[in-house]
């Protein structure tokens, strides 16, 4: 099937498979980061996946740190 110039535009969300982005789950709070955002939270298995907020995104990054100074030391 021929595709027409005017379809092969990047979609938009193709620049965030590049990017990890963080998301919570509304009903156990857990956070994780995939590069598209999943149905089911892959901690409880429930439909309750969201993108992060700007708070919720620095705990992520806080967790990350606590996590890699621990590997160091
Ligand atoms: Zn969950």
């Amino acid at each position: 099937m021929k595709i027409p110039l005017f379809k092969l535009r990047r979609p938009w969300y193709s620049y965030l498979s590049v990017i990890k982005m963080i998301f919570v789950c509304d009903k156990c709070h857990f956070l994780f980061s995939r590069a598209s955002q999943p149905e089911q939270c892959p901690d409880c298995g429930k439909y309750a996946v969201r993108p992060a907020n700007e708070a919720e995104r620095r705990e992520y990054e806080e967790h990350l740190k606590e996590f890699q100074e621990a590997e160091h030391g």
